[in-house]
């Protein structure tokens, strides 16, 4: 990025689970409730009220480490993080400190200038979210507490990453693996994964870190990367111009494209943790561990490779058909039932996800099944349509609903192999046509093209291409 700055960027995550209910209540997590309609005694804070920890976020927890090679802490403790402010009734939010319950884990991301590249996670523990202050009056301000002590598990890597791209490409592939593992519905604007970045710069070739700036507030990954590059330069310019860098957290204004400083290290919080009298410590089983570990399901990096190792598909291929879990799911349920990837992939990226693109619709609401897109493919293959009137018919299958044999059925698709009926379409063609038809004799022979084109449309696109062209060359010579 600048030749006498090298840039370091470690990256904390906030990943909303979607279990139904919050981490230490019954009350429900759904987004965009009416305000304070979901909350209870526990989550409100109210004095003698007692958490109660949902199994299922630590069932999460679990396959966010498996999936990110952690190691899974057989104890971990609950700490109290001890600060104030309107959105945190109690005072204090439940968080994980000293003993997390996910530690030394790491994910692979490729990156342009060198591949393959292993990003550290140091750690991930589970916490509560707090509430929202909505700033809607003039001279007041009000708090809704649906979102207090909904689950969360924050993910922290190593400071391992050297560019705003590296980064992003970090956050897409942890972005990628929850929502894989179905424990993060991966919305960015509805702040299910919400990402502060810590930057520094440090001339090349020095050992030790920088001092680095946390961006907060970015909730897009292009914000991501034009928080990080904004920055990258600002430390350069203060270092140029003789000054140091100091340790802060800093805002991002996205309409400006610039940050702010929040708060210096001076003004940082001392939360004095200590861990949380009405939580026992958490004991999670070798067993536990390996029933998580084996029902998590095959994650997108090991399906990219399998894809073009065992399927033979291009990257570029592998890479569509693996990036989202749906996708992968409707494409592996094809290939089971028409065993040629190479083809079963161009349909899919080709009329399936194009029409849903088209459409606004997701993979699930496809009208086409991959039983009915089979049934498309093997009458292809045995000849009873042309790749051409296919088109047609996955057109009538969507809109129907009906199989590709009904169809062809129903609308006399079926392709003309008959002989006799080709040569007298071929007959018509070169009768009507004197012009290209000596042309052709004189040497043109680029014009056969022209004359399979007249032959298909005037049999309505069902004429056996292959016959069609034999007849033709027959009959011109
Ligand atoms: P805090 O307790 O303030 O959150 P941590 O030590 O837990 O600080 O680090 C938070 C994040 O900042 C981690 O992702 C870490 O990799 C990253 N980080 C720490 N030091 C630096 C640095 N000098 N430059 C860039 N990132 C850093
Ligand atoms: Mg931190
Ligand atoms: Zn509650």
């Amino acid at each position: 990025m600048n030749s006498r700055y090298e840039v370091v960027i470690g990256l904390e995550v906030h990943v909303q689970l979607t279990t139904k209910t919050k981490i230490f209540c019954g009350c429900s997590t759904e987004f965009g409730q009416s305000p304070n309609s979901q909350t209870c005694p526990v989550c409100l804070g109210l004095p003698g009220a007692l958490p109660v920890l949902n199994q299922q976020v630590v069932e999460n927890a679990i396959k966010a480490g498996l999936a990110t090679n952690c190691q899974i802490a057989p104890h971990s403790i609950f700490a109290r993080k001890n600060y104030f402010y309107p959105d945190l009734p109690k005072g204090y939010q439940i968080s994980q400190f000293e003993l997390p319950i996910c530690e030394h884990g790491w994910i692979d991301i490729e990156t342009a200038e060198l591949g393959k590249k292993r990003v550290g996670i140091t750690r991930i523990h589970m916490e509560e979210d707090a509430g929202k202050l909505l700033h809607n009056e003039v001279d007041s301000s009000a708090v809704d507490l649906n979102r207090a002590c909904t689950p969360l598990l924050e993910v922290v890597s190593e400071p391992d990453m050297r560019s705003s791209d590296e980064a992003i490409a970090y956050l897409r592939q942890l972005h990628q693996i929850v929502v894989y593992l179905g424990i993060c519905n991966g919305n960015l604007d509805e702040g299910s994964f919400r990402c502060d970045a810590n930057v520094s710069i440090r001339p090349w070739g020095q050992t030790e870190l920088g001092t680095r700036a946390e961006l907060k507030n970015l909730n897009s990954f292009r914000f991501i990367k034009q928080a990080i590059e904004y920055e990258v330069e600002r430390q350069i310019d203060v270092i140029e111009d003789g000054d140091e860098v100091v340790q802060e957290t800093r805002l991002f204004d996205p309409d400006r494209g610039v940050s702010r400083s929040m708060r210096s290290k001076e003004e940082a919080h001392d939360y004095r943790y200590f861990p949380d009298p009405d939580l026992l410590p958490l004991q999670v089983s070798a067993d536990w561990v390996t029933r998580v570990r084996d029902s998590l399901p095959e994650l997108p990096l090991v399906k990219l490779q399998r894809y073009q190792d065992e399927m033979g598909l291009p990257a570029y291929d592998a890479g569509v058909l693996s990036a989202e879990r749906p996708v992968a799911e409707y494409f592996e349920g094809l290939v089971a039932l028409y065993n040629n990837p190479k083809v079963c992939s161009n349909w899919v990226m080709g009329e399936i996800l194009g029409a849903l693109k088209d459409k606004n619709l997701g993979i699930e609401d496809c009208p086409v099944s991959p039983e009915l897109l089979a049934g498309i493919l093997q009458r292809i293959d045995d000849k009873t349509i042309s790749g051409k009137i296919a088109k047609t018919v996955f057109e009538e299958v969507w809109q129907s609903g009906k199989s590709a044999d009904q169809v062809i059925e129903d609308k006399g698709l079926k392709q003309v192999s008959d002989s006799g009926a080709i040569e007298a379409i071929v007959d018509e063609v070169i009768a009507a046509n004197p012009g290209p038809v000596a042309e052709y004799r004189g040497g043109k022979e680029k014009l056969m093209g022209f004359f399979v084109g007249q032959v298909m449309k005037a049999s309505k696109g069902k004429a056996n291409p292959g016959m069609a062209n034999q007849l033709l060359k027959q009959k011109l010579s």
